[in-house]
């Protein structure tokens, strides 16, 4: 036996006893039905974890905008964009995509992972490598990852522009310098200061990167994203997004200055080597957009579905975490005792929410996350209230005397 595979039993081993073994959940979901799964037994489970913020990836016209074009194109892409895999579909997608961002140019990605990491290594790498990147203490993995190989890497306090200000004024001159953000915090439900702290970028010559991902769809008067909604999108620089959340669909992408985009097209590996997204999801990614930035009506039925579930959390007596978007957390600070409120609301009460843990959030910051949609009703939110706290009390996190 090869010494790896004894390393990975022991490390298994190690993963389960500390709660860091990943297990998936065996939910069926079924078109058209969302926000409600089955189950193994095929009972009916109210899914609080999706990132389908939008509740669109199962709507008509996405399916059917998929199913044309695979009727037209075929399934896969049949190549890299360069070698074969590029079609009007994808071309159209990136012309969308810049538009609704008020960019001159965008180009997509296999997903919103593969653009970060794609996007920001290619950039750090040019010019000699001469960079010093400036990352959010709360950035997500996949800007991590892209941030890698930088010459020089300082990480900034969680949304606050002052310490980024002093950082940047001591960084050594000559030096190219690149801000990396995001607007929406997924884990959190915060949101970045983007006027302040694209001022900065600017008073210190550095680029801009915004990571829109768990925002477009959702926040701005066309769903472009929090940078609409503070009406700073002309300030930043390179705004990155997803396909696969509010817009329901699948892909990653970068929207940006018509010379950064070509320059990636020619030189991000992440982009040239791989094989492109199918024309599928590309045409329902654009039917996608199409729709989102006309859909106020949608935007602001989400936000309230988000209000009326903080709401009803207080009223049972449960404090969700301060938040500022639709993203709402509760808190429960401890691994095996987010697992066990998370297993209870499930096998009990019906409701599927994920148990959010270490290395995702900071050990003792536990959590549970839900994401309401728009197509969560009333009833149901009422149900995850009192199922909650009816979980919480069960476990000894909530009084009796804290329900009000
Ligand atoms: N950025 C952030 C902030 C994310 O949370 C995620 C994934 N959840 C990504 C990028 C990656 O996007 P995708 O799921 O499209 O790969």
């Amino acid at each position: 036996m090869h010494p790896f595979q004894t390393y990975c039993r022991e490390e298994l081993g190690r993963m389960k006893a500390e709660g860091r073994y990943r297990s998936f959940a065996a939910l069926n979901k079924s078109r058209g039905e969302f926000p409600r799964y089955t189950d193994a037994q095929g009972r009916r489970i109210t899914v609080w974890s999706s990132n389908d913020y939008l509740g669109l990836g199962g709507s008509d016209e996405l399916a059917e905008a998929a199913i044309a074009a695979v009727r037209a194109h075929g399934v896969g892409s049949g190549g890299t964009r360069n070698i074969s895999g590029n079609t009007p579909v994808h071309e159209a997608l990136e012309r969308e995509l810049a538009s609704l961002h008020g960019k001159p140019a965008a180009l997509v990605f296999t997903s919103g992972y593969v653009a970060n990491q794609a996007a920001l290594g290619t950039i750090l790498a040019s010019m000699g490598g001469n960079w010093h990147v400036f990352s959010d203490a709360k950035n997500h993995n996949s800007m991590i990852a892209g941030m890698k190989n930088a010459r020089a890497k300082t990480v900034f306090r969680h949304n606050d522009p002052a310490h980024l200000d002093a950082l940047l004024a001591a960084a050594e001159p000559g030096v190219n310098k690149l801000v990396a953000f995001e607007s929406v915090y997924s884990m959190d439900g915060d949101i970045a200061p983007l006027a302040e702290l694209a001022d900065i970028c600017r008073k210190h010559g550095a680029l801009s990167y915004l990571d829109e991902v768990h925002a477009v769809g959702m926040y701005g008067t066309t769903g472009a994203g929090v940078a609409e909604r503070d009406g700073v999108a002309d300030r930043i620089d390179i705004i990155q997004g997803t396909l696969a959340k509010a817009f329901g669909c699948h892909g990653g992408y970068v929207a940006a200055g018509a010379e950064v985009i070509d320059y990636l097209r020619s030189a991000a590996a992440g982009f040239i080597f791989t094989t492109s997204l199918p024309p599928a999801l590309a045409a329902a990614g654009l039917a996608s957009v199409r729709h989102v930035r006309q859909a106020t009506g949608l935007r602001a039925r989400h936000a309230e579905r988000a209000a009326r579930l903080k709401d009803a959390f207080r009223a049972v007596g449960v404090e969700p975490m301060p938040s500022a978007s639709h993203i709402v957390p509760v808190l429960v600070g401890d691994a095996a005792l987010c697992r066990e409120v998370s297993r209870l609301l499930l096998e009990e009460h019906g409701l599927y929410v994920t148990a959010i843990n270490y290395p995702t959030v900071p050990r003792g910051t536990e959590r549970l996350r839900f994401t309401p949609t728009p197509r969560h009703g009333d009833a149901e939110i009422t149900e995850a209230a009192q199922a909650l706290a009816a979980v919480l009390r069960q476990v000894g996190l909530l009084r009796s005397a804290d329900a009000a």
